[in-house]
Order: structure tokens, then C-alpha cells, then sequence
């Protein structure tokens, strides 16, 4: 049984691959792991939260999966809501933390009932003003993003001094500035970007306090890790570090907001793919298969690396893995030991719940897999 991959959820990938005449590629996707990811993650942290950020996976069923009590949605877009509107998710329970949103989503937004909206510049509190009248605002700051595998700092955020300022503007322009949120970056194993992101925020907290305004919510954003092909710092231990730091920089009634993505479907999902292709180029390796950059595997381009599995007892030998389209960038892995697996072989990738199907395009003509819950 492959590391990355619990054994209840083994046993029903291959139940299913044994049942099933579906053809590839599709993302099997265990509900138990999303449904106790969603009771644990947040359980951690005191006055929590919890708001699933659905780029990371917005497949209606997981969507519908998640809407249980305690669970709250993160939202970017008209195409998200439309989602969370389909399933009755009423506007309490919906947050928008990109600081920089369309004219068209906030005016959907504002007619939904959402009062909660992240900006990190004058533009955004100009057009908030203007199309969401006194709604709920909280700053973005940048903070330190090394050792997240998928950074997310450059885009986004403002520094302490900056973030106060415009938390005045946005009360000058009549909205009510509540709190403050970063991100550490996605997939972030180095758990002291949480704690030099609070000691940021705490400086934007004071300065806040000593200009007169009332913050309360402190919004953590998302970055929790999952194992691909390396151990990752665990939740608790990462909970336990942030809850601590809240209740020593924050005031004791203070909202924490908790945004995990990659954290909540990630590892309950497993790419059922297959061998369409071998090739010797040069004295490489080449092995083809049917999901590859533009059509599920986005990320391996980003530095994630994910554990690949084939059912084969051959020979085992250093391949480069490609996708299926025309592109040369489409190339999802190099250096994977693996026995050598035969043209029409299953091959199987662990952890590929989050950041696959979203990304995913019809490039050259190859469909976007379906997803289905286990
Ligand atoms: C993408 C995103 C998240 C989720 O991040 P993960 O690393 O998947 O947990 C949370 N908040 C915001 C604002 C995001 O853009």
C-alpha cells in the first residue's frame, strides 16, 4: 500500500477499480477523509471559524459533502456562488477573502446576502464603497511565504503601516473595517510563517487600536500542508502553535477565520490515470498517460511532487512522465522510479484531490476528468 494513501481508502479505490468499467482519467475522491477532515481541521484553535476556500475543489458533491453544521465557504467569483446558491448555502456563511474582486461578482455577492469582503488597496475600498455600502472589510498583509510550496505573497498584501492607513480609508469611505487576514502560502510546511504572520498582524492590531478602531476578526487564511511524497507538519501541532500565539498577541474575544483548501480534499483524492504511451528518447525514459499540466496535474509544474503507482511487477526503471497533449511543457514528473508498467496500465496518483479538476481546461481536446465520490 502506497504511503500517502490511508488503507480504508486504498481498499475502496481498488474496490472500485475491480467494479467499475469507467474510462480514464477520473479522480476517485473518498468522502470519509472530506468529512473527517472537515470535523478535525479548526478544532484546534479557540473562537474558530472554518471557511472551506472552494478553488481548492468545487465539485458540487464535495460541496454538498461540506455543507454540515460549523463548515462555512471562502468565495472568489460569480462561477463559486453560483455553486454554493445551487445548494441553498445561505450568505451568512460565505466570505470573499480575494482582495481584489470584479465589479460584477461584488454586485452578485452584495444581491446574495455576503457582508464580508478581504481588500489590500484604495481601488478595492473605492469600488467596495461604491457597490457594497458599509459591508464588513479586512486587510490583507504580506507576510513571509518561504517553505510553501506554492506561494501566494507577490499578488497580494501590504505591509503594518500601509494596512492601518487603509483600514482608516475604509472607514472614511463608510465601510467597517473588522479585522485583518494573510495567507503563508499554499502547501506551507515551515510553521513559522503562522507565527511571524501574527507578529505581523498584531503590530496592524495596535497601530489599529491606538488610530481608534475596533478590530475582531483575525483571518488566518489557508496554507495547511498534506503529504505527497514527504512528510508534512501535522494540523495539531500547527493549531496548537497558532492558538497559542492568538491567545497570547490577541484579545481574548477575538474571531479567528480559518480558509484551508488544499487541507480539507487533498488527500482524499486519488487520480485513476492510464499508460497510453512509451518512448526511449536519448537513452530517457518517456512514459505517457492520460492526465497530465493542462488537464488535472497543474501543480507538478509548481513544485508539487506527487507519488505515482503502478500495479506492475516488472523491471523497475527512472522515468519521465508526460501528459497526453501536443505541448512540450506538458511534462508532469522527472527521475520516478517505477516497474515498468504495460500500454494500457493503470496508474495511480495519491493526493491529487485539491488544485487538479479546478485547474483543469480542455486543452487539445482532452476532457476535464470527472470526479467521483467514494
Ligand atoms: C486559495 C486560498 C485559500 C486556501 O488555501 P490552501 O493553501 O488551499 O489551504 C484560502 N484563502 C484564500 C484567500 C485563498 O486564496
Amino acid at each position: 500500500m502506497p504511503d500517502s494513501v490511508r488503507s480504508s481508502t486504498w481498499e475502496k479505490v481498488l474496490n472500485f477499480l475491480a467494479a467499475s468499467e469507467e474510462s480514464t482519467p477520473y479522480l476517485l475522491v473518498d468522502r470519509d477523509v472530506v468529512a473527517e477532515k472537515a470535523s478535525v481541521i479548526g478544532r484546534g484553535i479557540r473562537n474558530c471559524r472554518v471557511y472551506y476556500a472552494l478553488k481548492a475543489n468545487p465539485d458540487i458533491g464535495i460541496a454538498r459533502l461540506l455543507d454540515r453544521p460549523g463548515m462555512n465557504f471562502e468565495i472568489a467569483s460569480e462561477g463559486e456562488l453560483r455553486i454554493l446558491a445551487s445548494l441553498g448555502i445561505g450568505p451568512g456563511r460565505i466570505i470573499s477573502s480575494n482582495p481584489v474582486k470584479s465589479p460584477g461578482f461584488i454586485k452578485q455577492a452584495v444581491s446574495y446576502g455576503i457582508e464580508y469582503f478581504a481588500f489590500d488597496s484604495a481601488a478595492e475600498v473605492d469600488k467596495l464603497s461604491a457597490l457594497a455600502p458599509g459591508c464588513n472589510v479586512y486587510v490583507r498583509l504580506t507576510v513571509p511565504n518561504e517553505g510553501s510550496e506554492w506561494p501566494l505573497s507577490k499578488k497580494f498584501g501590504i505591509e503594518p503601516d500601509a494596512a492601518v492607513e487603509l483600514l482608516l480609508y475604509a472607514r472614511d469611505r463608510g465601510l467597517n473595517p473588522v479585522g485583518v487576514t494573510f495567507h503563508v502560502g499554499s502547501q506551507c510546511t515551515n510553521i513559522y510563517n503562522w507565527s511571524m504572520a501574527l507578529d505581523k498582524v498584531s503590530t496592524v492590531w495596535s497601530g489599529a487600536e491606538d488610530a481608534g478602531l475596533r478590530l475582531d476578526i483575525l483571518n488566518i487564511g489557508g496554507g495547511y500542508p498534506i503529504r505527497y511524497t514527504k512528510d508534512v507538519i501535522d494540523i495539531q501541532s500547527i493549531e496548537e502553535m497558532i492558538d497559542a500565539l492568538v491567545s497570547r498577541k490577541f484579545p481574548p474575544d477575538v474571531q479567528v477565520h480559518l480558509e484551508p483548501g488544499r487541507a480539507v480534499v487533498g488527500d482524499a483524492g486519488v487520480f485513476v490515470t492510464s499508460v497510453i504511451g512509451k518512448a526511449d528518447r536519448g537513452g530517457v525514459n518517456w512514459l505517457y498517460i492520460d492526465v497530465g499540466v493542462f488537464n488535472g496535474l497543474m501543480e507538478s509544474i509548481g513544485g508539487i511532487k506527487y507519488e505515482y503507482i503502478v500495479g506492475s511487477r516488472a523491471g523497475v526503471k527512472r522515468w519521465t512522465i508526460a501528459g497526453p497533449s501536443c505541448d512540450s511543457f506538458d511534462v508532469i514528473a522527472h527521475d520516478v522510479e517505477l516497474p515498468e508498467p504495460m500500454i494500457g496500465d493503470h496508474l495511480l496518483i495519491p493526493s491529487s484531490g485539491a488544485y487538479t479538476i479546478s485547474y483543469a481546461s480542455e486543452f487539445n481536446g482532452f476532457p476535464i476528468p470527472k470526479t467521483i465520490l467514494i
